[in-house]
């Protein structure tokens, strides 16, 4: 089975998160769901790609809400014989005073178009290993500062050792996040000179060598999302990689930055949009950072009856989803209609079957979903709910909200209380639901199956945002911050609307322009023209999914990061 894939050399693609099918629980949010689509587009590519991650069989969590809405957090635990191979292999590595084990399973992600990719699942549950150690790949983003440093150990070392046993062939290294800088390390490690050939005040190391084979994409221009660990921490657990003066010339003096670490170890560095990349070179001055904006994966996010119209009318979309740039003509109008009010019948039937809440597929739904936490501000369309209440007596509208907080993120979690404590207010007037649990089925349920997809950020802190995409597929237009992808997607009234200014962001002034908006564009449009709102829908799929897609932004990372 691994004989298939270990003799072309191959871009290694390590991701804290991978969202590999619903059923598979190894994802938090939109890191691991681009992570997914990169792999699915990889394989309709045929890039030859071996991805590395973690198994997290207890998975991230499964939110549940109780009577108050507070959240409630449950194992998600799969069975990874039942998904994957268990490989032959086995690496240690030293953690703290003695080794750990790590072994790995072979999943492989099957394209819908005969491509498929190798992604191994590292996973530290060995006999070999002592209690404490068999449980460092249990939970994803589980645990302390320690655990964290543990399973970063397990990705970034063990992975690429794993690989190496394996029998793989590499020949680039892409860190999707700084989470698994320590491969880096380890690189240094195998590249270093022997000891007789570096001359006093030479570095040891083969840099230049390192760094042509790493490439980084970061992420988030938010402070917390660049881990941290504190160099006492470091030497317990990590005490036989590369000198102290090196690691501290690399990954910072006061404690080891992940994200510092790979930067200096990569030749080629990106953000994950235009503004992100420009955000992330003051972040990080002196570095040349790149830009390759975010994409979705055509096929998986486009729901079953707009798949059928594009496979009629726009043949070879799946592909080269450029095609797709003909949609705002060769559509049928009455043809869009329909794949949408399918997709939003569905999207009701799940919303009647999970909350108690009863919607109309007459009336416009808008929708959000997303990870809660305070950026994010899922509260902001909420902000004056007599105001809502005014625009809803007039032009009726519905709300579907959904998204997890993570359990150590209290100002998240109060946001989803803050959800339902509005969400009882409007009872009577407006109907408003949460659907749990949100998962990439939910989110493939909603983002077509609403009317219009909201999104509400404190700029410049959403890096790109990729749910707006998806919706784009489905001929769902956004209302939305400029902020992220957003700013190239935006084109006025064609493709949706923006929120606010792009100057001093101030969330009442925000709220006001998102109200403005709401009633006098999208919501009198809706009601009133549904010419003018179909065109808005084929404006959407014409000129956002004919570009945001990962078809696109994979080929970008071939041409640009993985071939140089
Ligand atoms: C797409 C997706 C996300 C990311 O959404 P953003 O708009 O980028 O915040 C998070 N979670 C799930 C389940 C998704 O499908």
């Amino acid at each position: 089975m691994l004989d298939e894939y270990i003799h072309e050399p191959r871009i290694a693609y390590f991701s804290m998160e991978i969202a590999l099918r619903n059923e598979i629980p190894t994802y938090s949010g939109g890191l691991g769901i681009l992570a997914g689509d990169t792999l699915r587009s990889a394989s309709d590519l045929e890039l030859p790609m071996v991805a590395v991650t973690l198994v997290s069989r207890h998975g991230y969590f499964r939110q549940e809400i109780d009577a108050t809405g507070r959240q409630i957090e449950q194992p998600d635990t799969w069975e990874p014989a039942q998904w994957a191979t268990p490989l032959a292999a086995k690496v240690a590595l030293n953690i703290g005073d003695h080794p750990v084990w790590v072994g790995g399973w072979m999943y492989v992600l099957e394209g819908h178009m005969n491509g498929h990719q190798p992604v191994i699942l590292l996973d530290t549950d060995l006999d070999e290993n002592r209690p404490e150690d068999r449980t460092i790949t249990d939970v994803l983003y589980g645990g302390d500062d320690s655990n964290r440093l543990r399973q970063e150990m397990v990705l970034g070392i063990g992975g690429i050792r794993l690989l190496q046993a394996a029998g793989f062939v590499i020949r680039e290294y892409h860190m999707n996040e700084g989470h698994s800088a320590l491969l880096a390390l380890e690189l240094l490690r195998r590249y270093a000179y022997p000891p007789e050939g570096v001359r006093p005040g030479e570095s040891p190391y083969n840099l230049p060598r390192v760094r042509e084979l790493c490439c980084f994409t970061t992420h988030t221009p938010v402070e917390a999302g660049h881990d941290r660990f504190d160099y006492s921490l470091v030497h317990s657990l990590m005490r036989t990689t590369v000198d102290e003066a090196t690691l501290k010339q690399l990954a910072g003096e006061n404690n080891l930055n992940m994200t510092q670490l790979a930067l200096n170890l990569s030749e080629y560095v990106n953000g994950v949009a235009k503004q992100h990349a420009e955000v992330s070179r003051s972040m990080f001055p002196g570095y040349r950072v790149h830009a390759i904006t975010n994409g979705v994966h055509p096929y998986t996010w486009t729901s079953e009856r707009f798949r059928e119209l594009f496979d009629r009318q726009i043949p070879g979309w799946c592909h080269e989803p450029e095609f797709l740039i003909r949609a705002d003509c060769c559509l049928d109008d009455q043809d869009v209609w329909d794949a949408h009010q399918h997709a939003k019948r569905l999207l009701i039937d799940k919303v009647a079957t999970r909350t108690s809440v009863q919607m109309d597929t007459a009336i416009p739904i808008l929708g959000f979903a997303r990870r809660m936490t305070a950026y994010k501000r899922p509260d902001l369309l909420f902000t004056d709910l007599e105001r809502l209440r005014e625009i809803n007596r007039h032009q009726p509208f519905q709300i579907v909200l959904a998204g997890k907080a993570h359990p150590q993120d209290e100002g998240g979690k109060r946001l989803i209380e803050t959800l339902h404590w509005h969400i009882g207010e409007l009872a009577d007037t407006i109907p408003v639901a949460f659907l749990p649990d949100y998962d990439m089925e939910t989110a493939r349920t909603m983002v077509a199956g609403v009317d219009v997809w909201l999104n509400t950020p404190l700029r410049p802190l959403e890096a790109s945002g990729t749910s707006g995409m998806k919706a784009a597929f489905n001929g769902v237009p956004n209302l939305s911050i400029l902020d992220g992808w957003w700013i190239e997607g935006c084109i006025e009234g064609i493709t949706g609307w923006s929120i606010g200014n792009s100057s001093s962001p101030n969330s009442d002034a925000d709220a006001d322009s998102l109200y403005e908006k709401l009633q006098h564009e999208v919501l009198s449009l809706y009601h009133t023209d549904r010419t003018g709102w179909i065109r808005i829908m084929k404006g959407t799929i014409a000129k956002n999914a004919a570009f945001f897609n990962s078809h696109r932004m994979m080929r970008r990372y071939a041409t640009e990061a993985y071939i140089r």
